[in-house]
């Protein structure tokens, strides 16, 4: 089918109601307190082309707390700073493991599989907090101009719920450290971590923020923000790690590069077409979605328009 024949709003109603009828299978993240208070039955989806049409279902307007998801935009903020560098110092292989563990870290002499699970995320905001004057407050300006928008911040009951609770990335961020792979004091990059992670959107605005990357690196605000080929490499990275250890599987049934959070939020996109958000907390045991992985699975299966 081709993009302009497809009746986007008529889709994602159907698919919609489809999957709000069927059972709602999974567990609300609780290990960060603020995020046990949302609830798990909201549900919203948002899909933007690039041509800039937009379609909502549900709760599309609600602010939530979009987690991991900024991992790529800290990523692509530091690939648009330091360039190719960044490599030497984070992989870019799917780790098969869940997203904030350590293992791996100890073989591997403290160089993380990828920089979308916790310990890549937390080596890319050293490099951040390396080359920003005030990176908690540079990193809101780079993502408020990629996406021309003003009204998104960070939750602050959502950094402090993070710090009470943080012994796990707090151990991480040590122990990379203790392999000379942070430079800064692992407080300083936490702080700016944790912030990074509390960053709030709806759906929509985490459409439109992430089409630089829909765009061959083009942004909202019409700058060149990355490459063709960085935003290509981007979207590969997302493509085999942006799922934790279910990034085959998300490949398999939906076919798009994307990245998930345990908000509940998922943001898939398929370049040069659209980006699309879908938003239900309620998680999986492997920490997606479970509404947006079916959501997503009918969608591209329907519409076919995977990458593939
Ligand atoms: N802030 C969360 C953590 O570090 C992010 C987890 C996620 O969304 O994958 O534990």
């Amino acid at each position: 089918m081709e993009q302009n024949e497809i009746n986007y709003q008529v889709i994602i109603n159907e698919i919609y109601n489809t999957v709000k009828t069927q059972e709602n299978i999974g567990e609300i993240t609780t290990y960060i307190p603020e995020l046990a208070k949302i609830d798990p039955e909201k549900f919203g989806v948002y899909l933007t082309t690039i041509d800039k049409d937009g379609y909502g279902v549900g709760d599309w307007q609600t602010k939530f707390s979009i987690q991991s998801i900024s991992k790529v935009l800290s990523l692509s903020a530091a690939y648009k700073l330091i360039g190719d560098q960044i490599w030497d110092r984070v992989g870019v292989e799917p780790s098969g493991n869940p997203f904030n563990s350590l293992v791996q870290l100890e073989t591997d002499d403290g160089i993380p599989r990828n920089p979308l699970i916790n310990a890549g995320a937390m080596v890319i905001c050293d490099m951040l907090v390396n080359h920003l004057e005030n990176p908690i407050d540079d990193f809101l300006r780079f993502i408020r101009k990629i996406a021309n928008n003003p009204a998104i911040d960070y939750s602050k009951s959502i950094v402090e719920s993070e710090k009470s609770v943080g012994y796990r990335n707090v151990a991480l961020c040590n122990f990379i450290k203790s392999f000379d792979n942070i430079d800064n004091h692992p407080e300083k990059v936490l702080n700016f971590y944790f912030h990074m992670c509390s960053l709030e959107m709806n759906c929509q605005e985490l459409t439109n923020t992430f089409m630089f990357l829909v765009n061959g690196g083009l942004d909202e605000s019409k700058e060149q923000v990355l490459s063709v080929s960085q935003a290509k490499r981007i979207n590969a990275i997302m493509q085999t790690c942006g799922f934790y250890d279910e990034s085959g599987e998300f490949s398999f049934k939906v076919g798009l590069p994307g990245k998930s959070g345990v908000g509940g939020g998922i943001l898939a996109l398929h370049p040069g077409k659209y980006s699309i958000a879908v938003w239900s907390p309620k998680l999986n045991h492997k920490g997606n979605s479970y509404r947006g992985m079916k959501f997503l699975e009918h969608f591209t299966t329907r519409t076919k328009l995977s990458i593939f």
